[in-house]
């Protein structure tokens, strides 16, 4: 592989040996066979029905602003009563050990020598305390014990990542939290952070590879997750990504699928379909559709839900 191959790449003469475990995801994220290109006609059609679609749904919502991302489109699709509920999310030593190991593999890509990971955690728990947002005054006030057992969370993640994902050499651009939005007419707009970003443009020709890291285990949505992205980008670019990768850090485990036309048109009809549910609930009185399931262990109602509390109890008595 050389600096212009938008994909990870074996490492140059002299440099480590590839792990076993760097070679099968190696193989998973190559390129192989001819450029990929998309039929310009079919962009095309996939940009007109996804303006027309946008359009309708803006004027259902009656002006009301609204922001379609992965996790709005997860939550619709789910349990409609979770979804109208307020979100509680907080921070917790827990929840944020992503977004510090992103920063801290950030770092790690642009390094100055061989980085290590307790020390590039450190630099990046310095850099986000002084963030003038919600993460950077979560990190701030963090306690002690608290900051302590988030370090060693982003710790475990970055080294896994740093073991276990095949070097990127810098000609591939790779980027960190890349962050895109798509606002069309209307009062819909598109956004996504990706995680790792991997992929230097070359005219019409997909070269992208979008990386999603999941530290849990594998669920049905994160394929969903990474089409909304596709969909995302070649509204945005015009040129879709060429591969989507779900990463499995605790297993060093990929799961990847090459963006096709009907990757995208599914992407595009359960977006607008999101939508659309949304609208229905939130503006037209559509009475909400409970849909037990994981995330009842993790929902606000789930104390006050019959069906979430039979679902749990049904559960509990399985394992
Ligand atoms: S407990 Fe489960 S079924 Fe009930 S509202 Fe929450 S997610 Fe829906």
């Amino acid at each position: 592989m050389s600096d212009s191959a938008p994909e990870p790449a074996a490492p140059a003469n002299g440099g480590p040996l590839l792990t076993p475990v760097q070679e099968r995801n190696l193989a998973l994220l190559r390129r192989a066979g001819e450029p990929l290109v998309f039929d310009r006609e079919f962009i095309d059609n996939v940009t007109e029905q996804a303006l027309a679609g946008i359009a309708e749904l803006s004027e259902r919502l009656g002006g009301e602003r609204l922001w379609v991302s992965k996790g709005f489109l997860a939550n619709v699709h789910g349990c409609e009563a979770k979804h109208l509920h307020p979100d509680e999310f907080e921070w917790t030593a827990a929840n944020a050990a992503g977004f510090v190991a992103h920063k801290a593999i950030e770092l790690a890509l642009n390094w100055r020598g061989e980085p290590t990971p307790a020390d590039v955690v450190d630099e990046a728990l310095a850099r986000l305390a002084d963030q003038a947002d919600q993460r950077g005054a979560f990190v701030g006030g963090l306690s002690d014990g608290d900051w302590a057992e988030l370090r060693s969370r982003a710790i475990d993640r970055t080294t896994k990542f740093l073991q276990d994902f095949p070097p990127l050499p810098r000609g591939a651009q790779p980027v960190l939290e890349a962050a895109s939005k798509w606002r069309p007419p209307g009062s819909i707009e598109f956004s996504g952070k990706v995680d790792l970003a991997i992929g230097k443009p070359n005219g019409n020709e997909s070269r992208l590879l979008i990386v999603d890291f999941k530290s849990g285990n594998r669920a049905h949505h994160h394929r969903d997750d990474l089409r909304f992205y596709a969909l995302l980008h070649t509204l945005r670019q015009s040129v879709p990504p060429r591969k989507l990768v779900s990463y499995y850090l605790d297993y060093s485990d990929s799961e990847a699928e090459d963006v096709t036309e009907g990757t995208l048109q599914a992407a595009l009809v359960r977006t607008l379909e999101g939508i659309e549910r949304h609208v229905e609930l939130t503006v037209e009185g559509r009475p909400a559709v409970k849909r037990p399931g994981f995330s009842c262990r993790w929902c606000p109602l789930r104390g006050e839900c019959a069906e979430g509390i039979a679902f749990l109890a049904a559960q509990h008595n399985e394992t």
